[in-house]
């Protein structure tokens, strides 16, 4: 696979070079399980030169804002392959998640997410389940654009662009295709949210007409996720929108044995992270009970990365044999079949005792056809300019009343350039017509739209917002109402 090949070869390490990497141990439980990591990898003879930088609440409280200094940056950006252990993004006090920053800023826009069961040595429901969750890691609702527009009302704005929802499907289609993965399966919501989720669902679609061979579907996210937690043999590879992603990873982890089992690669154009799925659990933490398979996990889709499989298989199948040994953490210990229940390091240490040995109950792993994560191509349609006109605009208030008393006050603001064709509350229309059992907020968006369906220009928008603000009424913000190449393109209200 020449995506492998790519991967390989910018990363390739002869016997005895060392690939540099970057490591943080986090917060939390971070320390503890990347502790037990290192000491797995370096008794494998993983050839790593490790950059040890501090990220996260140390770095919050200390002032760091960000809570990553420019040193860590400068270390990112030259080795260019980062363990990252969990960090804790301190509550309140407006801070960042650093989690969304480091993969944002360094676009890492495809998340890794393999969720698998150890049945029957780890108590699953799903003995079957093999499933690759491909999470969008840059967009919708995690751009965390927010604003507070009113007293009652708040805004959180959900961005899905078309090249960002074509790399992440044909991400998702060339991991299939490297990994002889048979079926993609896309989860949105495009019966509610028509444009942003119909946009992904749209180019899933397209991009996966370029791939006959393999299956797709699309489900919507509730009965998809539905489907997953009761039936998740019938996944394979499934790509989503951020938010969706991290939710149903997570419930794909949980349902596999443990959100403690699972890792999580985050790959860029050529920068990659990797890391457990889990937080930094900061009520289990210094109690040195935590599981660290997820980060041990992450680790391993790192070696393949650097061209280190050999290692990386040593590692997964003495992992395997401590697993079917029940040499277990606390989280999957079960009466069944654990033999042991030990402490992080005490399962660190009964995997590195193990390095050498093959599973004999659970399928050993081979990794002589590894395939690393196809390298991104970041190939992307180029846009086409459409015929973009503006024939209207929506007009949002904070105002506390009745809304015929606000539909009259708005049409008398009105003129043959912009009428007011409807106001709506939380997305419901409200006037004219409204019912009275309609529960109205202090946050109001009035449609102004031009009678004939002609093009306005700004200054037709700005005139109208002076009548508006002349009345007294205080608006909020404005989105204009375009059509592209004739099509609306713009949700209706509901009931509109
Ligand atoms: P969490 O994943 O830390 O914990 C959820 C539950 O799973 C807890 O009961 C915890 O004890 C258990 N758990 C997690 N990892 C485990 C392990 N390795 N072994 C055994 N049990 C484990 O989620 P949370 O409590 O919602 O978040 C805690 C903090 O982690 C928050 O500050 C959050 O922002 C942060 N967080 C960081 C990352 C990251 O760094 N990538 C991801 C998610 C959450």
């Amino acid at each position: 696979m020449s995506a492998k090949t790519d991967t390989n070869t910018t990363h390739a390490t002869n016997a005895n070079t060392k690939t540099p990497i970057t490591v943080a141990s986090g917060d939390g439980i971070g320390p503890e399980i990347m502790d037990a990591t290192l000491r797995v990898l370096e008794a494998a003879g993983a050839r790593l030169d490790i950059e040890k930088i501090d990220i996260g609440e140390k770095m919050y409280l200390s002032g760091e804002t960000s809570g990553i200094p420019a040193s860590a940056w400068e270390s990112l950006r030259r080795t260019r392959v980062f363990l990252k252990a969990p960090i804790t993004t301190p509550q309140g006090g407006g801070y960042k998640s650093l989690n969304v920053t480091i993969r944002k800023t360094l676009g890492l826009y495809a998340n890794v997410r393999p969720c698998a069961t150890y049945s029957p040595y780890v108590d699953t429901k799903h003995p079957n389940m093999d499933v690759i969750i491909i999470r969008e890691n840059e967009e919708d609702t995690y751009a965390g654009i927010e604003h507070q527009q009113t007293d009652e009302v708040f805004q959180c704005l959900k961005l899905v662009s078309r090249p960002g929802s074509e790399r992440i499907c044909r991400y998702a289609f060339e991991y299939a295709a490297a990994h002889g993965r048979k079926k993609v399966t896309c989860f949105t919501k495009d019966n509610i949210m028509k444009l942003t989720d119909g946009l992904f669902h749209r180019v899933f679609d397209e991009v996966g007409a370029e791939y006959p061979d393999i299956e797709k579907e699309h489900w919507i996210i509730d009965i998809g996720a539905a489907r997953l937690a009761d039936t998740p043999e019938m996944f394979d590879v499934i790509v989503m929108p951020n938010l969706y992603g991290d939710v149903v990873s997570d419930i794909a982890a949980q349902i596999s044995g443990s959100v403690g089992l699972a890792g999580s690669a985050n790959i860029g154009e050529d920068i990659a992270m990797f890391e457990a799925i889990h937080g930094s659990a900061p009520a289990i933490a210094g109690q040195k009970v935590a599981n660290p398979s997820g980060l041990l996990h992450g680790a391993l889709q790192m070696l393949v990365h650097v061209g280190q499989p050999d290692v990386a298989e040593s590692i997964h199948n003495a992992w395997l044999t401590t697993i079917e040994d029940g040499v277990h953490t606390f989280d999957i210990f079960n009466e069944a079949h654990s033999t042991r229940q030990v402490s992080t390091g005490e399962f660190a240490d009964a995997v590195i005792e193990r390095l050498g040995r093959r599973p004999s109950k659970l399928a050993a792993v081979s990794y002589a056809a590894a395939h690393d994560h196809p390298r991104p191509t970041g190939r992307v349609t180029p846009t086409v300019p459409k015929q973009k006109a503006t024939i209207g605009v929506d007009v949002f208030l904070h105002w506390r009343g009745e809304p015929n008393d606000l539909g009259a006050q708005l049409e008398a603001a009105s003129n043959d350039t912009l009428r007011l064709k409807m106001i709506s509350n939380r997305g419901v229309k409200v006037w004219p017509d409204g019912f009275s059992e309609t529960f109205c907020t202090d946050h109001w968006r009035c449609r102004f739209l031009q009678p004939g369906q002609k093009a306005i220009s700004h200054a037709d928008i700005t005139a109208l917002l002076n009548r508006v603000a002349d009345a007294g009424l205080d608006f909020i913000k404005t989105e204009n109402l375009c059509t592209f190449d004739g099509q609306r393109a713009y949700s209706l209200g509901q009931g509109e």
